[in-house]
């Protein structure tokens, strides 16, 4: 049972120790250059540890062992259905340490205690427990040939895989990866991003005592521009399966272009359009929902859907309902389960985040509600929930994703106008439509071009349907057994029985 008082917490977190050193072929290990990066929680500033800080000879120690691994079967050639039991070892285990994983969430990137422990955790154990159990029940196919032919078309894995993750969601973004490369036989390197390492580390001690085989999982902590671009530019790393800014994914093209042309899936940013229609029944659940969605994770979403498409007609009620919500989500003490908006990440980003608070100014959008930073007497990132109010698409705001508690109310004249505006970005991750239209909720959603649209609800999620995106989004899928295939070539054998 996860604590329900602060005070439990912060006494978890006085006594709470991390992993610190690099995991490679089944050992914690320094990294080569014995050299390590500096871990500052954005909650109060405190210094959480100082860890590893791999570079390309660590890079070329896990790929090598990966590649052992592979080679020799001791994971890729195990039956699926005993992939399937260690994984779900794994699953048991991070649940019974679901406490320690979520307060190194919440100390390590800010968010509030209630979201790690209620929606991080839970989900990433949902998430190896599901392909764990999907991976003894996918078939490979046989053709319809002529008879004198037995053609099999089988899926087999990549080999050595390479995770590359984000930070707003450590674990679970590094879960979706993990879990159906793993399953489907492959060695893989999870490479976390250098704001939320701790939980990655902690996850390696839990895959030994899984029965996960060395060399088969590693983790290198590190710089992305040292150890993830190593890993892009690695000639024996056969995929690169990243998350994170749009302008990273692009780097990625060209590290594989660079080297080996290893396969890519890229899961990137977003500017979520999110239209209310004056056709949906209660305006005010609509606005509540949205509003709760943008500021859910500190607005650290790549699916926040920053950009209120709202019609004229009822503008004034969805911006009323939009500044009482971002009430409720006054920042508050991380730790403490009542908190419902953390911190943002660090004082890098937080500072980036306000500076779209002086561009919205400058261009003329109205700010109905936050705005400024606050809680600094803590030596922490806060920044108040904000609402940007009549907006135009082609503002900074609109266009640049932000990344924090932000959003943007555009109005709009009819239907038409809202879908122009929706797809008038480069980005195509998440949007939504509220109507009690049939027709236009069709027609409306089939027009987005966008990976995921929700009609009359936002951010539902299941394991079983994909997540990504179209444009610059990125391309692949994560979750349900689409991600299968990502990790998987086609393999066609043709028998000659004549
Ligand atoms: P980021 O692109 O800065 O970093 C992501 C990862 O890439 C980190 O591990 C980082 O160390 C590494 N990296 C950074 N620069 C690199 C380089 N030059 N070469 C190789 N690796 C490098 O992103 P972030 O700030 O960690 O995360 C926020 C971004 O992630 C947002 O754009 C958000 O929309 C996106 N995101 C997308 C999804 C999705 O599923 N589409 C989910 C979560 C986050």
């Amino acid at each position: 049972m996860a604590p329900n008082m602060l005070k439990d917490w912060e006494r978890l977190a006085g006594t709470i120790s991390f992993r610190t050193d690099a995991f490679i072929d089944g050992a914690f290990v320094k990294s080569a250059s014995e050299r390590t990066f500096a871990s500052l929680s954005p909650i109060d500033g405190r210094h959480l540890a100082d860890i590893a800080c791999c570079d390309e000879e660590d890079v070329n120690r896990a790929v090598n062992s990966a590649r052992r691994a592979f080679e020799d079967g001791r994971w890729s050639a195990r039956a699926p259905v005993e992939r399937k039991k260690t994984l779900q070892n794994l699953a048991r285990l991070i649940r019974k340490n679901a406490n320690e994983l979520a307060l190194t969430e919440t100390l390590d990137m800010g968010k509030p205690i209630a979201d790690s422990t209620a929606i991080d955790i839970p989900a990433v154990a949902n998430c190896f427990d599901w392909y764990a159990e999907a991976i003894d029940k996918v078939y490979d196919e046989i053709a319809p040939t002529a008879q004198s032919a037995l053609a099999l078309i089988a899926r087999e894995p990549l080999g050595v895989v390479a995770a590359v993750v984000p930070w707003n969601f450590p674990l679970l973004m590094a879960a979706w990866k993990l879990a159906p490369a793993l399953a489907t036989g492959n060695s893989v390197i999870l490479k976390p991003s250098e704001r939320s390492s701790l939980s990655a580390l902690h996850l390696a001690e839990l895959a030994i005592e899984a029965g996960i085989p060395a060399g088969v999982f590693n983790v290198l902590p590190g710089l992305g521009s040292q150890t993830g671009r190593a890993l892009g530019l690695h000639m024996d790393v056969d995929g690169l399966f990243f998350t994170g800014s749009t302008a990273v994914g692009k780097a990625f093209m060209e590290y594989s272009a660079r080297s080996n042309l290893k396969k890519l899936g890229l899961e990137l940013g977003g500017k979520s359009p999110n239209i209310i229609l004056a056709s949906y029944r209660d305006t005010k659940h609509a606005a509540r929902t949205s509003a709760g969605s943008a500021f859910f994770n500190q607005g650290e979403m790549c699916t926040c859907p920053s950009r209120l498409i709202v019609e004229n007609s009822i503008h004034d009620e969805v911006v009323e309902t939009l500044v009482e919500v971002a009430r409720d989500f006054a920042p508050g003490n991380p730790l403490d389960p009542k908190t419902t908006m953390g911190a943002l990440v660090d004082e890098h980003h937080a500072t980036g985040v306000l500076e779209f608070v002086e561009s919205a100014k400058d261009e003329g959008a109205d700010i109905a509600t936050g705005g400024t930073r606050v809680r600094t007497e803590t030596g922490g990132c806060y920044v108040q929930p904000t609402v940007f109010d009549n907006v135009k698409n082609h503002m900074k705001i609109a266009r640049q994703e932000i990344f924090g508690p932000m959003l943007s109310v555009i109005p709009v004249e009819n239907v038409e106008e809202a879908v122009q505006v929706a797809n008038d970005t480069c980005y195509g991750l998440a949007s939504a439509v509220w109507t009690d239209d049939l027709t236009t909720a069709h027609n409306v959603s089939k027009r987005i071009r966008a990976g995921m649209v929700y009609v009359n609800c936002y951010d539902c999620d299941d394991m079983s349907v994909p997540f990504g995106g179209y444009k610059q989004s990125g391309f692949g899928r994560d979750k349900s057994l689409h991600a299968l295939e990502k990790y998987t070539e086609l393999k066609t054998t043709w028998i000659n029985i004549s």
